[in-house]
């Protein structure tokens, strides 16, 4: 055992590790000699295979091999993206009998069901391997990161693969604040600044734009196309060159799954290779019918046949500047992460879009996410060098966190943008009926006064009050948010210690849309919905005056006397205290 904290950035289509080493982050090859591992497994009749074994058989064994799983992390089946996503998957996937996805392939002979936390956890062994190789050590302690829209249930799914891997996830971090971390900015700028992050990777395009204040991070925007990515551009190529071979031999190849697959790898390497060179060649022995396939392209092809691509990332870019409200010159520092943005005109593009800016390219850009995860991880190993020592890494929930109390009103435990970790406990909710045997808490996220327009993120009830008149049971309410985001209510009545919880890993999709959605909402009823607030509060507050007063009156043998008659007679008060009514 050690005290290393690697960093893991668990990518939809490739995952990296790196550590820190001394006063050093150390990005570690795996076995292949490679910096990043595919996130592919796939299964075989003799062996299971992650990384780049996987990926390079999966034309050959497109049932088998599993890829971007991490679309289906913490989400349910009937959910519309997993839909649309696994139209598109070679492998199959069903439907568990909880509703989740369940991955099934043919393993050594035998139909076997994998979730996609368990999935995840194969890779994450493989990066927690590469790493234990490289340190010589067994390692246990993990920093992951996850993108900054990933909801409760993403997040705690990621943990799990973590668990399931055998590590102990010390924290989940988002990974554009992974990159501001990798640059030290969060250290180097000293006031209040906006750094937007762009992070154009394998098959998902994600732009955030985050403040950073004296180590508080808070993402004030998230926008970008879940699915635009590298595989676009590769497509690009793919169908330029088959239709060259089309053309010069009459054949088409695309009836072969397997000449497709090895002009996609050829694909992905001449576009790789333009990143770097202003031409390619592509040369492809026997590619279909015995043909050998020689040809070339240049930068400027490329670049043309993509320029519809190219334009759409910026697109994006605007968004994420309307969400924010912020005017791109108001944006200090750009960060380019993610492999596709060694693509030099998309650099060039953005760069200019920035009025000529310098852009922060230096880290590798596939590389970036797993450094500032490492950095994150040394803080965290407790023994942190001196590089990392003074970085204090702060991040805020969202959206407010809060239950529904009487009439529908949003009573918030948790604001919007505080810092998290962070516990709220609140003792003041009582039930609504006499005899009420349970009560239902109805956790929402929302910046709205009234919950109907607000995300519910689950419910839960605590049974068994013990008989009481209405406003007599104080039940205890305890929001509890840790470090990793994830969200632990519990509710205890106090005279019993009956108590009930829920941990939010259930959560419906919270993307960067819904965040700005719920906002929108909160804004567009804003003064209708706090007048009803208003008048719910007062009216609460009057009843719980009078059902205080009356157990007084009750205690002192006082209820009877004609002269306090008139209080108790307004029993019909149709009242109802706090909240969450069984
Ligand atoms: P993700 O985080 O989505 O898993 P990455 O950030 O690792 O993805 O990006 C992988 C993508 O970057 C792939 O589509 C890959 O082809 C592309 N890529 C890697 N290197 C280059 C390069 N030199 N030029 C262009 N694209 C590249
Ligand atoms: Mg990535």
């Amino acid at each position: 055992m050690s005290d290393y904290v690697i960093g893991i950035d668990l990518g939809t289509g490739n995952s990296c590790v790196a550590v820190m080493k001394g006063d050093r982050v150390e990005v570690i090859a795996n076995s292949d000699g490679e910096r990043t591992t595919p996130s592919y497994v796939a299964f075989t009749d003799t062996e299971k295979l992650v990384g780049l074994a996987a990926k390079n058989q999966h034309a050959l064994n497109p049932k088998n091999t599993v890829y971007e799983v991490k679309r289906l992390m913490g989400r349910k089946f009937n959910e519309p993206e997993v839909q649309e996503d696994i139209k598109r998957f070679t492998y199959k996937v069903i439907c568990s009998n909880k509703g989740y996805p369940l991955i099934e392939v043919t393993y050594k002979g035998k139909v076997e069901h994998f979730t996609p936390e368990q999935i995840s956890a194969m890779i994450l062994t493989k990066m927690k391997e590469t790493a234990e190789e490289y340190l010589g050590c067994k390692i246990t302690r993990a920093v992951i990161t996850v993108p900054a829209y990933f909801n409760d249930a993403q997040r705690q799914a990621t943990k799990d693969a973590g668990i399931i891997a055998g590590l102990k996830v010390e924290r989940l971090i988002a990974e554009p604040t992974s990159s501001v971390l990798a640059y030290g900015l969060d250290k180097s700028l000293k006031t209040s600044q906006n750094v937007m992050i762009v992070d154009p990777g394998s098959g998902t395009y994600d732009v955030s734009i985050i403040n950073v204040d004296e180590g508080v991070f808070e993402v004030k925007a998230t926008s970008g196309d879940s699915h635009l990515g590298g595989s676009d551009f590769d497509a690009v190529l793919i169908d330029y060159f088959a239709k060259m071979f089309e053309k010069k031999y009459h054949k088409n190849l695309r009836t072969s799954a397997k000449a497709m697959g090895r002009l996609k790898t050829a694909c992905e390497r001449t576009k790789k290779t333009l990143s770097n060179s202003t031409a390619a060649t592509v040369e492809i022995d026997q590619l279909y019918e015995g043909i050998d396939f020689y040809t070339s392209i240049t930068r400027a092809k490329f670049e043309d046949l993509s320029s519809t691509l190219l334009k759409k990332h910026l697109t994006s870019i605007e968004q994420a500047l309307n969400d924010a409200k912020l005017d791109k010159t108001m944006i200090s520092e750009v960060i380019m992460t993610g492999g596709t943005s060694r693509i030099p005109k998309l650099c060039q593009m953005i760069s200019e879009y920035f009025n000529g800016k310098t852009l922060n390219k230096s880290i590798n850009p596939d590389e970036c996410v797993a450094y500032g995860a490492a950095v994150q991880g040394d803080i965290l190993s407790g023994n942190a060098s001196k590089s990392t020592q003074d970085i204090l890494l702060l991040d805020v929930t969202p959206l407010s966190l809060g239950i529904e109390t009487a009439g529908g009103v949003m009573t918030v435990l948790i604001p919007k943008n505080s810092t998290i970790p962070c516990r709220k406990v609140e003792s003041n909710f009582t039930t609504y009926a006499d005899n009420q045997p349970g009560v239902t808490i109805q956790v929402y996220q929302g910046e709205s006064s009234m919950c109907v327009r607000n995300t519910k993120l689950g419910e839960f009830q605590i049974m068994g009050i013990p008989p009481a008149r209405k406003g007599q049971p104080r039940i205890e309410i305890t929001f509890d948010i840790d470090a990793n985001g994830i969200l632990q209510v519990s509710a205890k009545e106090l005279t019993s210690n009956k108590s009930g919880n829920i941990t939010i890993s259930n959560s419906s999709k919270l993307s960067q849309k819904d965040i700005d959605e719920a906002i929108r909402r909160a804004e567009q009823f804003k003064e209708e919905d706090d007048k009803n607030k208003e008048k719910f509060e007062a009216k609460n507050k009057l009843e719980s005056t009078y059902y205080s007063l009356k157990s007084q009156l009750e205690e002192y043998k006082l209820d009877t006397n004609p002269e306090f008659k008139d209080i108790m007679d307004c029993d019909r008060f149709n009242c109802y205290l706090f909240s969450s009514i069984e």
